[in-house]
């Protein structure tokens, strides 16, 4: 338990260091990450965590986020790109191992437009029944 709050620390600095030193305000992810909040959390590694989404769009709604704090996927930049191929990766990987083999949607919301409610990073996927389109 000790290591995750070390990890999220580490994390908030970077973030803090990536936004010209004005801190980032800690989101209810971070508590995710570091199990102050009880979450379904079906992966994790040194790099990110996936859990599954309290209000499920669809048979399948999990998030993947990164440990880091990015607020959202229009602050990164290209030191960010290991990671953001990372969270992809594993997105795909997840959506296999939970046997959507007939696809799946993964969304990325950012700012007020698109409608992003919770300021750290995370990758939607939902899958498990036929998806329209265009989003509403
Ligand atoms: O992309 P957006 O910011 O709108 O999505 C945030 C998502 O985080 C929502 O789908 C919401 O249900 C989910 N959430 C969660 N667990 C929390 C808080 C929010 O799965 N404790």
């Amino acid at each position: 338990e000790r290591g995750c709050n070390e990890e999220v620390q580490k994390a908030q600095r970077a973030a803090a260091e990536r936004n010209g030193g004005s801190p980032s305000p800690p989101t209810i992810f971070s508590r995710i990450i570091d199990r102050t909040l009880p979450a379904d959390i079906i992966h994790e590694d040194d790099k990110c965590v996936a859990f599954r989404d309290v209000n499920p769009q669809a048979p399948v709604h999990f998030l993947v986020i990164p440990k880091t704090p990015i607020a959202r996927l229009s602050q990164v930049n290209a030191s960010d790109t290991e990671l953001l191929g990372h969270l992809l990766v594993t997105a795909s990987r997840l959506a296999h191992k939970e046997g959507l083999a007939d696809g799946y949607r993964l969304v990325i919301n950012d700012g007020k437009h698109g409608a992003q409610s919770v300021y750290h990073l995370h990758l939607h996927v939902i899958g498990g029944r036929q998806m329209g389109w265009p989003p509403g």
